[in-house]
């Protein structure tokens, strides 16, 4: 009798413990179906086998022009959902992947994938994905970047005319106007140098955020380039000492101007970042295939934490040092983007207060 009393209690108890896992998988189904943010799985094969209601509405299909079909068919990148599924499969995980997908109705979303797999006994069961619509944004950026390349192009050309026509006066005036003359014409000729070079630095990082850069590679002498920043940069300060260790006989194989635009950023500010003066060196070190170049200064140098970050886009150091220095962030973001698309990258020694090496490897013929 008591024997049969304990079942009906235990049976009651797996009653109500099915009930409670039962009403805790309706709520977590409800939670994950009805969730704002797009969410999906794609089993190994790259199948998806569930999306939620969020994800559906985002792209405008139904649940059965989707759910069954590979992911792929909704990628406009094939190459992207190629190397996301090969990420995944190696056990990655993705944070704010950049992709496209293709809606319903024709148009493409600009999306944000964060990503990884569920495995169980090391096999793969399917992917867990959230996706973020940043579209407008997207959309917003490339306004801004247009309005930025737009006037950086506008600014360029009246100022270039500028330094032209300042040139051509002190040539024509060279020997016959008095000293006064000269200096103040050489002084609107720095600054509007300056500014070419700032809207040439803005035209830039508009072209690569769009994607946009082109190199135009030639062979070319790396001693006249060398030289050409020196004597501009010189220009631009009386209290520092420009100077190029040897660069004889080294020709490189690069985009000469965008090189020029690496080497002028670094010794410009080399200057900044130097307000007690001292001498800047542009030096190089030849090694087996490819020359070694470095812009060393004695300034105020930069902390071990903020050497991680120098090479961000906007990115500028807050301390009290730095902060009476203008600038906008972007010439080290700039340095380190056209190094890469050379293959190269940018490294920085440096301490507090005492001076900043930065350097870089290009591939170099000797004669
Ligand atoms: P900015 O326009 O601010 O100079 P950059 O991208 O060229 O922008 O540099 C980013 C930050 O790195 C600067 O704000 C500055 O704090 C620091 N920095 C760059 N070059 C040097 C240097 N040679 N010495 C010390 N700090 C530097």
């Amino acid at each position: 009798m008591e024997d049969r009393f304990e079942l009906v209690e235990q049976l009651a108890k797996y009653k109500k413990e099915n009930e409670e896992l039962k009403l805790k998988v309706e709520e977590l189904t409800d939670f994950f179906e009805n969730a704002s943010i797009p969410l999906h799985w794609v089993d190994g094969d790259g199948i998806i086998i569930w999306a939620n209601q969020a994800e559906l509405d985002a792209l405008g299909y139904l649940k059965e022009e989707y759910i069954g079909f590979p992911i792929s068919d909704f990628h406009a990148d094939q190459n992207v959902i190629n190397d996301i599924l090969d990420r995944l499969i190696r056990n990655e995980t993705l944070y704010d992947y950049s992709a496209s997908l293709k809606c319903k109705d024709g148009s493409v979303k600009h999306v944000l994938i964060n990503s990884n797999v569920l495995r169980k006994d090391g096999k793969f069961i399917h992917t867990r994905c959230f996706t973020r619509d940043v579209t407008e944004k997207k959309y917003e950026e490339q306004r801004k970047n247009d309005f930025v390349a737009m006037v950086s192009h506008e600014l360029k050309t009246p100022l270039t005319a500028i330094t032209s026509y300042v040139q051509l006066l002190m040539r024509k005036w060279g020997k016959d106007t008095d000293g006064f003359n000269m200096q103040v014409l050489s002084r609107i000729e720095i600054q509007a140098k300056k500014m070419v070079a700032m809207a040439h630095d803005f035209l830039s990082l508009a072209k690569i955020e769009d994607g946009k850069i082109h190199l135009r590679r030639e062979k070319f002498d790396l001693e006249s380039l060398v030289r050409e920043i020196v004597v501009d940069a010189q220009l631009l300060t009386t209290k520092h000492n420009i100077r190029s260790g040897d660069f004889k006989g080294i020709e490189i194989d690069a985009d000469r101007d965008k090189i020029g635009q690496v080497l002028s950023n670094l010794v410009s500010n080399a200057i900044k970042y130097s307000p007690m003066g001292g001498t800047v060196t542009v030096t190089c070190e030849k090694c087996p295939g490819e020359v070694n170049i470095s812009v060393v200064d004695q300034g105020i140098g930069i902390n071990k934490t903020d050497q991680k970050r120098l090479f961000d886009r906007y990115y500028r150091i807050n301390d009290n040092n730095h902060k009476e220095v203008s600038g906008f962030g972007i010439g080290l973001y700039l340095v380190s983007e056209i190094l890469k698309y050379h293959q190269s990258e940018i490294k920085v020694e440096s301490e507090q207060n005492q001076g900043s090496t930065f350097h870089f490897a290009l591939p170099a013929e000797f004669k």
